[in-house]
Order: structure tokens, then sequence, then C-alpha cells
């Protein structure tokens, strides 16, 4: 959460010419908010706070595969080291669901759609794929499996909101 630079600051712009929104872009360290002239202070700290934290949302950077399979390595070792090891895990740009496997090459991938997701979510779609290496089925004994990872249920709540954001039936 606390990923932001120290010396960032903000710089607020006025401009007789902006009408209605007001805008950020970063130069450097700083951040400028452009707002028009006749916004109260406390409206452009309201609406810039929004915008800013979007902003460093989208400087974020982005989780690659690498990070993917050394994070699945290591859930394997902590939780199901029964489980055969992984050969590839990736994000996946196709299909609805938040992961999937293929048990013969060892390969999960994971919804591009969770890139941003908390981290103990992307956990538990793993641990669920890595489950499936052992499992094909969600029976009781693949149920055993997943109930090591101890978020399961947070996650849960967290992928059905995003279904239902989304639209889409996101079942992995
Ligand atoms: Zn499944």
């Amino acid at each position: 959460m606390a990923d932001r630079p120290t010396d960032e600051r903000l710089e607020v712009r006025r401009s007789a010419r902006r009408r209605k929104t007001i805008a950020v872009h970063r130069e450097g360290d700083v951040i400028v908010v452009h707002a028009p002239m006749w916004m109260s202070d406390a409206d452009v700290q309201r609406h810039a706070r929004d915008l800013v934290a979007r902003l460093r949302r989208r400087e974020r950077p982005a989780r690659s595969d690498t990070d993917l399979l050394t994070r699945a390595l290591w859930l394997r070792l902590e939780f199901l080291p029964d489980a055969p090891e992984p050969a590839s895990v990736r994000w996946s740009d196709a299909g609805s669901r938040w992961g999937s496997c293929t048990s013969l090459d060892r390969s999960i991938r994971i919804a591009r759609a969770l890139e941003g997701a908390p981290q103990y979510v992307i956990d538990a779609v793993i641990v669920h794929e890595l489950a499936h290496l052992l499992a094909a089925d969600h029976g009781p004994g693949f149920q055993r499996l997943i109930a090591r990872f101890p978020d399961n249920a947070r996650a849960d709540a967290f992928l059905a909101g995003m279904s239902y954001a989304k639209g889409v039936a996101g079942d992995y």
C-alpha cells in the first residue's frame, strides 16, 4: 500500500481555460493536478485524491509470469508439497475462468483480470489449480487439499464480487 516514493509531491495548477474537470499527470517526482479556477480547494483535494490513487494503481509494476511461477513454487512447498511441481504458471487473457490447469504438462494459467487483485486472492486461485494437479474434480479429497490454505473464504468472497461486477461466471 505505502509504495509511494517519499520525495513525491503534489502541485495544483489552476487554469481559467479549464471549465469542468480536474486531471492529474506525473512530471517526475511531481504529480500535477490541473483544476479549474472556480473550484474550491476542498473539492480539488477530494477529486484529486481519487485520481492520484488511480494514477498510482496504473503505475504499479505489472506482475510477471516469473513472479507467478515463483509464488506457485512457494505456495506448493508451504501448503501442497505432495502436489507435483508445476512446469509453468502464466497469466492468461483467454477464457472466463479465474484459473485453469492441464495436468498432462503440469501447466497452470491464471486470468489476467486478477493481476490487480490482492495477493491472497491470487494465492487462493494458484492453490486451487495446484490441488487440481492431484485431484481433477472438486470432491472431498480436493476440498481437503485446498482447506490447507487459510484464506479461501475471503478469496471466494472477493472473486464472487468480481464476477458480479464483471458479469461473468468466473469458475475455476
Ligand atoms: Zn477447479
